[in-house]
């Protein structure tokens, strides 16, 4: 048997999917593909979303991932969505579960994950997360269920305002633990959420191939020593943000171990088959990228 996975999106000229699924695939022994599936916005979205689906309910497909900018509007044409998903307000992933079609939403726990093997998550303190789109919402909703206070700041203040809401009637959560702020240049914190800041994310596309030299952290940023910066970007590796991280003598990590633990979780709920993010499969990965891009 061979399995086929596809990611729904546009564009999709970035993605680094079909590398990971492809060496998740020889890990466990399958044969099988990943195809960039690129579908427009257009007046035939809904056909096509459609189409693709009954595509996979009748066996076409084992298995869809779904990105920007068509991770809100699949929702409505799925049997049901899990707990992360209706949270998150996003899926990122849909498999089959005979004979439904299942929504989740795997980059909760693919942050969560990667976010640990840097810093304690347990120990608690305040996020502070730059953007509020569905990136953030799944940031925000990962460390809110781990006890953390979240500061979400956005450009358009309405738009963080929004995530806050719609995470608070999802989340059993008081009002204290999460505030909304407008994000500029110029933004500085209060002292009672500068002192408590342990984790700052960049859950904005700046720093991204096309926007390289972008960066939402605000010029004259202060933070404490012991903040860790988590930049969503992976590609390229190392991000104008991440640089500022260091200058400022904080710990830095890009995206990509978030990227490769939601694909594993994505495989798992394909294949059944748990795969085990080490070092050697990461260089693994990286060692296939690379060897395309050059
Ligand atoms: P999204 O839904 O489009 O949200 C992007 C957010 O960034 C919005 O709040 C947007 O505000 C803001 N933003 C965009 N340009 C900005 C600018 N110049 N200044 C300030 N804010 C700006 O995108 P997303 O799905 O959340 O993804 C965000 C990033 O995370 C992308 O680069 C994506 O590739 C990455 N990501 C990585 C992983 C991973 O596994 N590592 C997983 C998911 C996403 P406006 O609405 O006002 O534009």
């Amino acid at each position: 048997m061979a399995y086929r996975f596809g990611l729904l999106g546009y564009p999709l000229t970035y993605s680094l999917s079909p590398y990971i699924h492809q060496v998740f695939l020889e890990e466990c022994g399958f044969r099988g593909e990943y195809e960039l599936i690129p579908i427009a916005v257009d007046e035939q979205l809904a056909q096509r979303l459609q189409t693709i689906l009954a595509r996979m309910r009748q066996g076409e497909y084992d298995g869809l991932n779904v990105t920007i900018p068509h991770k809100q509007a699949v929702k409505g044409f799925l049997d049901s969505l899990d707990e992360e998903a209706k949270a998150v307000g996003a899926v990122n992933t849909i498999y089959r579960q005979h004979p439904l079609l299942v929504g989740t939403n795997t980059d909760v726990e693919g942050f969560l994950v990667d976010l640990e093997r840097g810093m304690p998550l347990d120990a608690g303190g305040t996020a502070l997360i730059l953007g509020a789109g569905g990136a953030a919402r799944a940031v925000a909703f990962g460390l809110l269920s781990k006890g953390w206070r979240v500061l979400i700041a956005a450009r358009r203040l309405a738009q963080a305002q929004e995530v806050v809401c719609n995470l608070l009637s999802h989340q059993d959560v008081k009002m204290e633990r999460i505030k909304a702020l407008p994000l500029s240049h110029e933004m500085e914190l209060p002292p009672e959420d500068w002192q408590e800041l342990r984790l700052v994310v960049n859950a904005t596309p700046l720093g991204t191939k096309g926007l390289e030299q972008g960066s939402p952290l605000p010029s004259k940023f202060r933070c404490p020593r012991n903040t860790c910066f988590y930049d969503l970007v992976y590609n390229p590796p190392e991000t104008t943000f991440l640089r500022q991280a260091r200058e400022r003598g904080c710990s830095a990590r890009n995206g990509l171990g978030m990227l490769i633990h939601q694909a594993a979780l994505a495989f798992e709920h394909w294949t059944g088959c748990k795969i085990a993010v080490t070092p050697q499969l990461e260089a693994r990965i990286m060692a296939r990228i690379w060897q395309d891009e050059n």
